[in-house]
């Protein structure tokens, strides 16, 4: 019998006050797009995608996660964006952050031993807020929006009806400045 997974994920989790901030900054491209709006319950950044994890492997996947030093992060939400494949349109941020890219880097490093990754890509901080469209909708540039994220978060992923059902299965705090 095939060995129990689990579909898995560490990202940045906005607090339910942020959430409607990223509703209210993205509404403009929400009203634009003709693809498939992503509820604002399910924002968030992903830092690393594992796919699917065998269970028996996932105590030590939230293991590594807390043995990795971070600072908390200050991140500028500014443009909008598009990923062609997977016709993903996004909200995301111009620069990456010194103390992000330091947390996605160790995350990968204490992750490599454990689960298969992705070869790195460039890392581009951003939040997908509609799916199946590949244009960008002319608009004006969003509103910026400031993130403050003192924790990132593992997250299992279950295909619902139509949309994907997020569970958050554990936090991971900053180191205290
Ligand atoms: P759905 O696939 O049902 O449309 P989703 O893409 O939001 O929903 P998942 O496929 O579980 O849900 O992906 C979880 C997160 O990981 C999303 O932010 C997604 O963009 C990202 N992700 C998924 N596949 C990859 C990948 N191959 N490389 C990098 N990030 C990925
Ligand atoms: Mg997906």
């Amino acid at each position: 019998m095939a060995e129990p997974t689990q579909r898995l994920f560490f990202a940045l989790w906005p607090s339910a006050e942020l959430r409607a901030e990223l509703l209210q900054a993205v509404t403009p491209m929400r009203d634009a797009a003709e693809g498939r709006l992503i509820p604002s319950e399910n924002y968030h950044l992903t830092l690393a995608f594992l796919d699917r994890v065998p269970e028996r492997l996932i105590s030590d996947v939230v293991t590594a996660a807390k043995s990795v030093l971070f600072q908390p992060i200050d991140l500028a939400l500014d443009c909008y964006g598009v990923f062609e494949q997977p016709q993903v349109l996004w909200y995301g941020s111009k620069e990456l952050p010194v103390p992000l890219g330091a947390l996605v880097s160790e995350l990968r490093e204490q992750l490599a031993p454990l689960v298969k990754l992705r070869p790195e890509r460039i890392f581009r901080p951003h939040v997908s807020v509609v799916r199946k469209q590949s244009q960008l909708p002319n608009l004006e540039p969003p509103a910026k929006l400031f993130w403050q994220a003192s924790d990132f978060v593992l997250v299992h992923s279950e295909y619902g009806p139509g949309r994907a059902n997020y569970t958050v299965m554990e936090r991971f705090s900053a180191a205290s400045v």
